[in-house]
């Protein structure tokens, strides 16, 4: 990190703010910022903006995945009788 301004010369990119985002944990007392490189991220994904932040992100993700797992491990021939 440095402090000078940069001059941006050629900078093709369009320009945007970051965009502050209340993280749905925490009863939404917290907020975040939704960096430009993110919004540009998200959007050639054609994700929806996050509605945590980065580090609840995370911990999220890893609960799906350990309940993703756990859904593997417990696969039987009682969730095909669900499907009629
Ligand atoms: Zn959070």
């Amino acid at each position: 990190m440095n402090d000078e301004p940069v001059q941006a010369v050629g900078a093709d990119e369009v320009e945007c703010e970051p965009i502050y985002i209340k993280c749905m944990e925490k009863d939404r007392t917290e907020e975040f910022a939704f960096e430009p490189g993110e919004q540009r991220f998200y959007a050639s994904k054609g994700y929806p903006p996050p509605k945590r932040c980065a580090a609840h992100r995370i911990l999220q993700r890893e609960r799906m995945a350990k309940r993703e797992e756990e859904a593997k491990r417990k696969e039987s021939p009682f969730h095909q009788r669900n499907w009629k």
